[in-house]
């Protein structure tokens, strides 16, 4: 019998997996590589708080990005890198292997019974006290054990372009684009191209991809991002990661947040008697809150017109101010940066 059976090796089970001392963990992850690419890979520099990552994994720092849209642009600083995604799971399940067992089976059901939960693969019966759900948008754990869902699912593409990068990234808030955003992103030898939207994917991507013309690209790729944090705790385990719709409303980033949850699941886990409500609770502290804020905030933004987010990006570009990326509404509603919004709203 197992304590933990985490299921999903995205960054969230292989992180939470690093963090497990002295008990019995099996993890399962249905892709041998480690599953589909699906992440541009985009932090904060937050990333060091957690880690000292080798340069190999870190394909470019940058500082600064352009908001664009229509003919207005305006320059925000940024403290960020690029990671290689793939690398950056590689090390993860380098250091996971040192505390945890590793199958590459794909779970097709889960259920619990008087002495704990079974977890049933393609390939065996594993008997587990808890499981750990951390397989991703899709989450089977979350719909067996629970009855919410993220609030909404937004869904990504991009490709990568054989251009030469230069050191912008471009943000590109064009309604013809996106009902959230595109962008060109610089790699370490390639120019990455992309959105997010809720709606209309496919046509807004062509729209893209024609007006910006990439040269000699690669195949697309595609990622489905849940949001707006749901409910993570039930008897018999958690949630973690994309699987609760931790990632930010307001860019669907999700990578710095699964490690922050991560943590906080392993400080619980970590117990001889896990309260798997204490762990949803300080995950709502540390990031339901300012998810919150920022589901507010993607509402407002989903009504603004192109001329009023034009405005916005004029007003920002008289401020030229750092943005903390992964808490940007809880940075943006304290001290001077509340003036930008109130000079926006005519307050
Ligand atoms: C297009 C796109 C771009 C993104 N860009 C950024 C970015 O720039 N910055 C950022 O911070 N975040 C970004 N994200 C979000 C980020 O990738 C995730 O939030 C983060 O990696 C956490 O993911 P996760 O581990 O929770 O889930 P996933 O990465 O989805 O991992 C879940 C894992 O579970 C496995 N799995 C699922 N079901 C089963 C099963 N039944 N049995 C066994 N295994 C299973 C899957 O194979 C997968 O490996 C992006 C996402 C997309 C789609």
């Amino acid at each position: 019998m197992y304590d933990y059976v985490i299921v999903g090796g995205g960054v969230a089970g292989l992180y939470l997996a690093t963090r497990l001392k002295n008990k019995q963990v099996l993890l399962l992850e249905e892709h041998k590589n480690l599953g589909p690419r699906r992440c541009s890979g985009l932090i904060s520099d937050r990333i060091n708080k957690f880690f000292d990552l080798p340069k190999s994994i870190i394909e470019r720092e940058i500082y600064k990005a352009y908001l664009c849209c229509g003919e207005v642009s305006a320059q925000i600083n940024l403290n960020s890198v690029v990671l290689d995604k793939e690398k950056f799971e590689t090390y993860l399940l380098r250091q996971a292997e040192k505390n945890v067992e590793v199958k590459y089976e794909r779970m097709i059901k889960v259920s619990d019974d008087y002495h704990g939960v079974v977890v049933t693969t393609s390939q065996g019966v594993y008997r587990t006290k808890y499981v750990i759900g951390c397989d991703g948008a899709n989450s089977l754990v979350r719909k067996t054990f629970l009855d919410e869902e993220p609030k909404k699912f937004f869904f990504g593409k991009f490709c990568y372009s054989n251009e030469k990068p230069s050191d912008e990234y471009r943000v590109f808030f064009d309604s013809k684009y996106s009902d959230l955003f595109a962008w060109t992103a610089p790699r370490r030898n390639k120019v990455e191209y992309g959105m997010i939207c809720e709606k209309n994917l496919n046509s807004n991507y062509e729209n893209f991809i024609r007006d910006k013309n990439p040269k000699d690209t690669s195949e697309d790729y595609f990622g489905v991002i849940p949001t707006g944090f749901c409910k993570c705790s039930f008897p018999k385990g958690i949630l973690v990661g994309n699987a609760a719709g931790m990632t930010k409303p307001l860019t669907g980033g999700g990578v710095i947040y699964s490690l922050i949850a991560g943590k906080i699941a392993a400080r619980e886990l970590n117990k001889d008697e896990p309260d798997f409500r204490n762990y949803e609770k300080k995950c709502f502290e540390v990031l339901g809150k300012e998810i919150k804020k920022q589901l507010l905030a993607r509402r407002v933004y989903s009504k603004l017109s192109d001329r009023r987010k034009e405005k916005l990006i004029s007003s920002i570009k008289k401020e030229r101010f750092n943005i903390d990326m992964d808490f940007p509404m809880t940075d943006i509603l304290k001290d001077k940066k509340m003036r930008i919004l109130k000079s926006f709203f005519g307050m």
